[in-house]
């Protein structure tokens, strides 16, 4: 079997995730364990694996010290298929050097590349100089359980990371305005994601005798001020540090306006939030309304006006400061404010030997990119981590264009061969290195 052949026998079996635990795929789930035993025998015969949760694999690969142990971790579940694809997402179609298909970056891509790279070491008779433990999450696009198990189970065992290392960054191309060169961007830091629901409560009553400020025009009177009071901006450490990266590789007059700009916090943190909304969310928490409910009728007067908000927490605030942010700026006690989901931002990983190994490890196999920390803005199963380990880094080894990191969670979802095998080539520089 060669490494593609490998790769797109998993990727042909559709490992989808739902919240929903009736319409779980067992049978597909249960394939894909099969598939990996097939495709990576060494790696079963010479690592113990602990089922987590209903699919999660948690892998342990004994290593000639246990003092540092190194957690590699991936995701078998996959978000489903949307929109018109230009191959099949299940048939793995490999054309023109690329290959394409539901989960060929997000996530089996890593999950067979960190596979290939223990395969291949342990035909060549590696034992790696620290223990090595793979977890395979399968329900992260859900926010499910395999991910928190797992560190519990780690727990059980007595097992303190030394760094863990999951989905996030890229070498990603186009990333940067001005910038010609890809940037490794390796995540030391999520945003939080916690989640609120607005309501007030009124008479209701028949829509022709409305009486002024009901529970409607409550609701839209605490978005309206929502919307116009944001948390203040900051721009944190890693957001800092990538722009000080990334600064003296942008062309003039760019170069000068971001050189300038880290040398002060509150002049980046100015340019972030007048840079459009992405660069504004490396800048600050944001707050966004994002479901409204009222009346079912339209001759009804609501009895009850609701509105959800998604806030993203970014380190150096938290839950409880944001949510008395919105407490203080909606100013109305009839509006009621409940927590539907609550989550911190992950704390700051340190740039420290363990992130200097990944970095070093990145410039060895993309000397052409500029590596940086950064502050990832999406959530991943590498957040649960952050009980059991002081080092959490999210980077996925795989060179990325705008168009790629675009087609996560959409249509077209591809990477290339090279890239592909680049990313085997990195894991096991990594695995080497410990
Ligand atoms: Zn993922």
């Amino acid at each position: 079997m060669t490494p593609i052949a490998s790769f797109q026998a998993l990727l042909r079996i559709p490992t989808v995730s739902t919240r929903d635990a009736e319409a779980w795929d067992h049978a597909a789930f249960d394939a894909f364990h099969q598939t990996l035993r097939e495709q990576f025998p060494l790696l079963h015969k010479h690592l113990s694996v602990t089922r987590v949760g209903s699919h999660g694999l948690l892998f342990h690969w004994a290593g000639t010290s246990r003092d540092r142990p190194v957690v590699l971790m991936a995701h078998i579940d996959v978000v489903p298929v949307e929109g018109e694809w230009t191959h099949p997402p299940f048939d793995a179609v490999v054309e023109d050097g690329i290959i394409w298909g539901r989960g060929t970056l997000d996530c089996k891509g890593s999950l067979a590349a960190i596979c290939q790279a223990v395969e291949d070491l342990l035909a060549d008779g590696h034992t790696p100089a620290q223990d090595v433990w793979l977890s395979f999450g399968c329900n992260e696009e859900v926010a499910g359980d395999a991910a928190p198990l797992a560190v519990e189970e780690l727990r059980r065992r007595g097992v303190i990371p030394w760094f863990v290392l999951d989905e996030g960054g890229a070498v990603a191309h186009d990333a940067f305005p001005g910038v010609e060169k890809p940037i490794a961007v390796i995540g030391v830091t999520e945003k939080g994601v916690t989640s609120l629901e607005l309501r007030v409560d009124g008479r209701g009553g028949h829509a022709s005798t409305p009486a002024p400020l009901g529970p409607t025009a409550r609701i839209a009177r605490a978005i309206t001020r929502l919307d116009r009071s944001p948390m203040r901006a900051s721009a944190p450490d890693a957001t800092v540090e990538l722009f000080r990266r990334a600064a003296p590789h942008a062309k003039t007059p760019m170069r000068y306006a971001l050189s300038a700009a880290v040398r002060s916090r509150a002049l980046l943190t100015r340019l972030l939030l007048l840079a459009g909304p992405e660069p504004a969310a490396m800048a600050r928490t944001t707050i966004a309304v994002t479901t409204l409910s009222g009346s079912p009728a339209l001759n009804v007067v609501a009895a009850r006006a609701t509105a959800g908000v998604n806030i993203r927490i970014l380190v150096g605030d938290t839950m409880s400061e944001a949510i008395a942010h919105v407490r203080k700026v909606i100013d109305d006690p009839e509006v009621s404010i409940r927590v539907v989901d609550a989550g911190e931002p992950s704390p700051s990983s340190p740039l420290d030997e363990a992130f200097d190994l990944i970095a070093a490890t990145t410039e060895e196999h993309f000397p052409h990119a500029v590596t940086s920390p950064y502050v990832m803005m999406a959530a991943t199963d590498a957040r649960h981590f952050t009980r059991i380990s002081d080092r959490v880094y999210r980077f996925t080894p795989f060179e990325m264009t705008k168009a790629q990191r675009e087609s996560i969670h959409t249509h077209d979802e591809h990477i290339t061969v090279d890239a592909y095998l680049k990313g085997i080539a990195w894991y096991r520089t990594l695995i080497e290195r410990l």
